[in-house]
């Protein structure tokens, strides 16, 4: 039924930054997916709060609430923590000691020449526009330059085999490869001491805004939370740019330039899809319904997951119990870890 037995399961290690509420974006690009695997895989979902510092140090206020908000989003799109460990990175410091021996041997080229820090620096003006990270060194800051090396040490505490990422996160995937493979070779003595990892690269294309930009995304403040009530969906919906010739029901539209469309395309099923392409162009179908049932369509999906938040929202120390509970559980296996790394570096010699 489930396929292999529990203990034969090969391990994945997945999670998100705390940097706020979860989205429609996150939904489909990875928590969809992450539901589906946890029947499959032993998973391991991180909290990655330390991470979330790299670029929001000024700010660890934040982290507290939004460490319960992406709990509860993840419990909420159905993690079930009876399946899948939580945990939370800054309670298991075995993951800033790998990350510190990780560092040891890793050239400064491996980290400079990653598309996805270099994407991200640029976003947080810690770049300049042709990605010069050298003259923006007063900018750039050591922990989030070195972040993918502590995404290595997320990976590998847990020994995971599977990485489930998107297309963004391929770079920081093949990075860890590269120091599992560097670290095997230089203290392993031709065996394999970390478990090498894979990445399960997701198929699905980045979530548009409604607003036309190229993607959903927290910073652009273009997103639908899945914690959104009803009505703040409709009125996210309702201020979505369409085809901009199209004025009034009636008009000829262009679904094909159409913000609200595309989402239909994600969203609806592909007879109402076909059916509001031709009766869109026809005119038949003005702006106003279409969105409204683009609204209906999401809340309709949104309402099982807000319904199975509430319990958590009424019972914070219940996602509390849960967090202590998981992290517990991983710290054995990063204590594990941690020890065979130091007795394959020969540098187990005190042990307190
Ligand atoms: P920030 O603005 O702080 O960068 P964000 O909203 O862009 O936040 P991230 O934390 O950068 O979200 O995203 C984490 C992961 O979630 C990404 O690696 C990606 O897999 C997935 N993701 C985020 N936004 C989208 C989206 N619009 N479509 C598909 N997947 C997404
Ligand atoms: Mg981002």
């Amino acid at each position: 039924m489930m396929g292999e037995p529990k203990s034969n399961r090969k391990r994945i290690l997945t999670g998100d930054r705390p940097t706020g509420k979860l989205h429609l974006g996150h939904y489909v690009g990875s928590l969809q997916n992450r539901v589906k695997l946890q029947h499959e895989y032993e998973t391991y979902l991180l909290i990655a709060d330390i991470q979330a510092l790299t670029t929001h140090w000024d700010k660890p206020e934040m982290l507290k609430q939004a460490v319960y908000d992406v709990a509860m989003d993840n419990l909420a799109v159905g993690i079930d923590p009876e399946v899948t460990t939580l945990c939370v990175q800054s309670m298991i410091p075995e993951i800033a000691e790998l990350t510190s021996i990780y560092g040891l041997f890793t050239n400064m080229n491996r980290l400079r020449h990653n598309p996805t820090t270099k994407a991200e620096a640029l976003q947080y003006g810690m770049i300049h526009e042709n990605g010069d990270l050298i003259s923006g060194f007063d900018q750039l800051t050591y922990g989030f330059f070195g972040y993918p090396l502590s995404q290595a040490a997320d990976i590998t505490f847990v020994r995971a085999h599977l990485v489930p990422v998107g297309e963004d996160q391929k770079p920081h995937v093949e990075l860890t490869r590269d120091v599992v493979n560097k670290f095997n070779q230089l203290y392993g003595g031709g065996k394999e001491i970390i478990p090498m990892p894979k990445a399960l690269i997701g198929d699905v294309p980045r979530l548009a805004g409604l607003d036309g930009d190229t993607k959903m995304s927290k910073s652009l403040g273009n997103v639908i939370n899945l914690a959104d009530p009803p009505e703040a969906v409709k009125d996210t919906v309702w201020k979505a740019i369409t085809d901009k010739d199209k004025i009034r029901k009636g008009d000829p539209g262009n679904p094909e330039i159409c913000n609200v469309f595309k989402y239909h395309k994600v969203f609806n099923q592909s007879e109402q899809i076909a059916e509001i392409e031709r009766d869109c162009k026809s005119g038949v179908l003005g702006c106003v319904e279409c969105k409204g049932r683009l609204t209906d369509i999401l809340n309709g999906m949104l309402a099982p997951i807000r319904e199975r938040r509430r319990p958590y929202e009424e019972h914070p120390e219940r996602v509390k119990e849960i967090l202590l509970e998981g992290t517990k559980k991983a710290r054995i296996l990063g204590k594990e870890t941690v020890r065979m790394v130091k007795e394959a570096m020969k540098i187990d010699y005190f042990v307190l």
